[in-house]
């Protein structure tokens, strides 16, 4: 049972309610139901002030059982890059997280299975029309920067992250930031010297005021 369609997947304005409409289609979707490995259980936070949006891949299986965004080591670790305690990563106020496919795809051989394709086209551009305060929306790991940049992205994944300033300053892509890309730091020292600076940066003028919330230098 598909619980949207294309007219009410379409907010007629960039309003609290619509967005909060949305929310609610989103999160008892059913689209792609048949090929997921459980029942849908989207993830996602929005909220019509947030500044700062977040899109990552898709829910992994701890994600999946919580419910909550980057509930894991991969989350931990961006909330390094970020600079941002739990609770200021969790403010919905300010920060919107929606991953490129709102429901955990399953594995394969132990990998995450990309996120499934009907997902991003279906929920991305209504939501994001919905959030008109967004300043800033960083694009964690291949998927989300193929659906968002698509022919401006580098040829890798690294050339894309190093190619920073090409899609500022609307966009940061980031590598995924999870424990198994030890050896992607290992290989790129740039990165943690360069860019992770850089997003401390943009993501405190992005948030009210000049700084992230009071975020503090984790180092
Ligand atoms: S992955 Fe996306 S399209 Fe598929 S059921 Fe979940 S919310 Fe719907």
């Amino acid at each position: 049972m598909r619980s949207s369609s294309s007219s009410s997947t379409t907010p007629a304005k960039a309003s609290p309610q619509a967005l909060a409409d949305l929310a609610v289609q989103a999160q008892t979707c059913t689209v792609c139901a048949a090929h997921l490995p459980h029942a849908p259980r989207p993830v996602l936070r929005v909220s019509p002030t947030a500044r700062l949006l977040i899109v990552g891949q898709a829910p992994g299986r701890r994600v999946h059982e919580t419910g909550i965004p980057w509930n894991d080591p991969s989350g931990d670790q961006l909330r390094l890059w970020l600079g941002m305690t739990r609770e200021q990563f969790y403010d919905v106020s300010r920060i919107a997280i929606v991953p490129t496919g709102l429901c955990y795809p399953g594995t394969v051989k132990s990998s995450d299975l990309p996120p499934r394709p009907e997902c991003a086209p279906l929920w991305h551009p209504p939501l994001r029309a919905a959030m008109p305060d967004i300043r800033l929306t960083l694009l964690i790991g291949a998927y989300a920067q193929a659906y968002y940049l698509g022919k401006r992205r580098g040829r890798t994944l690294a050339d894309t992250v190093a190619a920073w300033r090409d899609v500022a300053p609307e966009y940061v892509p980031l590598p995924h930031p999870s424990p198994r890309n030890r050896l992607w730091f290992k290989r790129h020292p740039w990165f943690e010297a360069e860019v992770v600076p850089m997003l401390r940066e943009r993501v405190g003028a992005a948030l009210a005021a000049g700084d992230n919330g009071g975020a503090r230098n984790p180092s």
